[in-house]
């Protein structure tokens, strides 16, 4: 029966080319253990890491003008940045915050090609210089073809996934307090979770979601999953800082020149790649550099770092792979300066300029005035044509602020708010219904325009034009009836 079904079972055809770096050729996971270089590229990177990884603990704690550094408050639609607020308002200014954010992606890929992937992206920085740390303290350095070693204590190898789960739940806490706020994130933390199940619930997940991430999914979030690397192709040019192989130098390659004595450029007949696969071996994403330029390549310098090591060893030039762009590879001319950077540039410059101007010149508060549904006008008992709205007000201090309302330029129009008080705390939104009063007299075809004008306990004022609509001939009786009384 079982030999039947081994029969009846489809071919395996594995594809011509290789698909992923992460994927044996009959389709199961191929898992990778990169050796480490630590060549001075990875020291560099190191001090960035922990340095990026300081200021990532750092910042929920750091006040600015009162305020968290950065503070993301989504049930609120509030999103505080070095100082400044972003309301629900503020959706124009926060669209061109966005907005330039991308263009200075696009500028700085489009110039130093994967920086931000090698040197700065969290996933790299937490994989390579948290999680692969501990993988390294209790599995052992990865020996000859990337496999970890078997000599270390079962116990020291069990000890991997608890310290695993500590780094989750600090990255999960630390991650969480910048849409919390620490002073929240405290309570949770030190409150028992039947108080708080909802936020346990968002934590457990977060913290689950990370161990998903560094433990099981790891490279493949670059490869597979993360937008900016997919946009890579079309975000580089020729001339954008990359990591290459150099093909004229190093090929043909000749795992011989190990026993070879050093000759000279002129007088070599094999290139200086002596086959070593070192570059193979440390690369992160299992990729092998001396086939191109990859997708997968998030600009590590690991093969940099590997190599030069082999190079300076067989005492050949550094170099063989390094940071250059591919024209500069292919002995072409490189061209600093592009088109596509000054539009990025300029484009940049023009948004972040107009939105510091607007944030500079932003009063203390916002005003909104809205005509609320409902009857387009009605009769008061003193014969006024009277409108109701809807007026919108926003603190955008951290004072409490007091709101009169008025009529510019017009005493015998009048605005009055239905509540009691215009009162509002600092961050705090209202919207209070008003009703405008005005005589008949004063329209014109059916419609009358005037300006509302808020003066808060500041001092600031505010003016908002709008249209109250009203009957298209003077009654000579008080028509009484609200709502009823439209025009002729
Ligand atoms: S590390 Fe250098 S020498 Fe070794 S295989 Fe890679 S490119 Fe060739
Ligand atoms: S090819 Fe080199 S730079 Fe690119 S990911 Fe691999 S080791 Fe890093």
């Amino acid at each position: 029966m079982n030999s039947t079904a081994t029969q009846n079972r489809p071919e395996l055809i594995a594809p011509e080319e290789r698909v992923l770096s992460t994927l044996e050729r009959d389709g199961s996971r191929r898992w990778l253990h990169p050796r480490l270089s630590k060549g001075k590229f990875w020291q560099a990177r190191r001090v960035v890491s922990y340095l990026l990884i300081l200021i990532f603990a750092a910042i929920p704690h750091i006040s600015i003008k009162h305020k968290p550094a950065i503070f993301l408050d989504i049930v609120h639609r509030k999103f505080t940045l070095f100082g400044f607020t972003f309301l629900p308002t503020d959706t124009f200014l926060l669209a061109l915050f966005s907005v330039s954010v991308l263009l200075g992606i696009f500028f700085v890929t489009a110039l130093f090609g994967r920086v931000w992937c090698g040197w700065a992206c969290p996933q790299t920085v937490y994989m390579e210089f948290l999680f692969r740390p501990i993988e390294r303290l209790c599995s052992g350095r990865m020996g000859k073809g990337g496999e970890p070693s078997t000599r270390h204590s079962l116990v020291l190898r069990g000890l991997r996934f608890p310290l695993y789960l500590l780094a989750c739940l600090f990255l999960a806490h630390t991650f969480l307090a910048y849409f919390v706020g620490v002073d929240q994130l405290r309570l949770w933390v030190t409150q028992s979770p039947f108080e708080h199940p909802m936020a346990f619930v968002v934590m457990a997940t977060t913290t689950g979601l990370m161990m998903f991430d560094f433990c099981y999914f790891r490279e493949q979030t670059c490869i597979i999953a993360c937008p900016y690397g997919r946009l890579q192709s079309v975000l580089l040019d020729r001339d954008s800082l990359l990591i290459g192989y150099d093909k004229t130098r190093g090929e043909p390659r000749s795992a011989r020149k190990k026993t070879l004595p050093v000759l000279s450029n002129s007088d070599a007949r094999t290139g200086d790649c002596i086959d070593c696969t070192l570059c193979v071996q440390v690369c992160p994403t299992g990729i092998d550099i001396r086939q191109g330029l990859q997708i997968e390549c998030i600009g590590c310098a690991q093969c940099i770092d590997a190599c030069n090591d082999v190079m300076a060893k067989i005492g050949r030039p550094l170099g063989l792979i390094r940071y250059q762009n591919q024209n500069g590879m292919d002995g072409q001319k490189h061209r600093l300066v592009r088109p596509r950077l000054l539009v990025y540039l300029v484009v940049m410059t023009g948004l972040i300029s107009l939105l510091v101007f607007l944030i500079a010149t932003k009063s203390s508060f916002d005003m909104v005035v809205l005509r609320n549904v409902g009857r387009p006008f009605f009769f008061t008992d003193n014969n006024l044509v009277a409108n109701e709205f809807l007026v919108k007000l926003t603190n955008r201090t951290d004072k409490p602020l007091d709101f009169n309302l008025s009529i510019v330029a017009d005493p015998d129009i009048s605005i009055r708010p239905l509540g009691d008080q215009l009162r509002l705390e600092p961050g705090q939104m209202m919207t209070e219904p008003a009703e405008i009063d005005a005589p008949a007299t004063k329209f014109v075809m059916g419609s009358l325009t005037l300006k509302v004008r808020s003066t808060a306990s500041d001092g600031t004022k505010l003016e908002q034009k709008c249209d109250m609509l009203g009957p298209f001939q003077v009654p000579t009786t008080n028509p009484s009836t609200p709502g009823d009384a439209h025009g002729d």
